[in-house]
């Protein structure tokens, strides 16, 4: 018996780092898996290995910026697999790529693929799980939605705020409907794509002095945590945020 047996998932930015390692943890724990990403080749890959290892996954192409997209995305999953049980909001973009931390056309973009891509999946997945009487979403934000740090622009840390409330907000909203949303912080963990001052040893020596845990994190930390939240096992948790992060928030 698989954790997630009969269960539909759709991961964003799934084609790399935490996403990809949520994929195949779900798809091995029994769920029907749509990865997603702006990644093409990566993303095919990632549900390569997926069906290669007697899971079912399949790649679909999206921006979780763009909400035509999503229309045709939550399309797509529900034309093959007739439900969403899980949709995980992890699709991101770092703060610390730049040395200007007031560039105004980054507040925009870091606002629209974390905070906008967010929102625009929450609200397309609560209406695909309405359908079928519930369902689990979860948000992926970070230790930066709760506490500043230097030379990650700001918005970085708005946008993970954002999700953090997004997530409470729909949590409220969407209780009776059988619906969770729950938060999940990750801590110190391997750069993103898209990282600069993050991927820095100097910088992240620095960072690593507030880990208690004295280590960063590895991507299947994170993924396990989603798995239970995602899992019926964490059926009366809803609205709540999940630290996985060594012991840097508690410091
Ligand atoms: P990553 O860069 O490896 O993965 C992010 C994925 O999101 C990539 O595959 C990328 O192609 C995809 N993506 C970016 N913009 C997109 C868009 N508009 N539409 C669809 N997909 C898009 O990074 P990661 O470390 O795996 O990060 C995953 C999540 O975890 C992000 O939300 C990130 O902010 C958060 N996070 C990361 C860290 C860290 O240190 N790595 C720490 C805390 C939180």
């Amino acid at each position: 018996m698989g954790r997630l047996d009969g269960k539909v998932a759709l991961i964003t930015g799934a084609a790399s780092g935490m996403g990809a390692s949520m994929a195949r943890i779900f798809a091995r724990e029994g769920a029907k898996v749509a990865v997603c990403d702006l990644l093409e080749e990566e993303g095919r890959a990632v549900a390569a290995d997926i069906a290669a290892a007697g899971g079912t996954a399949r790649f679909l192409r999206l921006d979780v910026t763009e909400e035509a997209q999503w229309e045709a995305t939550l399309a797509a999953v529900l034309g093959a697999w007739g439900r969403l049980d899980v949709l995980v909001n992890n699709a991101g973009i770092s703060g610390s790529a730049t040395n200007d931390l007031y560039d105004t056309a980054l507040w925009d973009r870091i606002m629209a693929v974390n905070a906008r891509g967010a929102f625009l999946g929450v609200k397309h997945g609560v209406a695909a799980m309405r359908r079928t009487g519930g369902g689990s979403i979860i948000n992926i934000s970070s230790i930066s939605g709760v506490v500043g740090q230097e030379r990650i622009h700001c918005a970085y840390n708005a946008s993970k705020a954002a999700v953090r409330l997004l997530t409470k907000a729909v949590a409220v909203q969407e209780g009776p409907a059988g619906i969770r949303v729950n938060s999940i912080h990750p801590g110190v963990m391997p750069p993103m794509r898209t990282s600069g001052a993050t991927a820095d040893p100097v910088f992240r020596a620095k960072m690593m002095q507030h880990v208690p845990m004295g280590r960063p994190g590895r991507v299947e930390e994170v993924a396990h945590a989603a798995l239970f939240l995602a899992s019926d096992e964490s059926s009366y948790m809803t609205g709540s945020e999940l630290h996985v992060d060594g012991g840097y928030l508690a410091s």
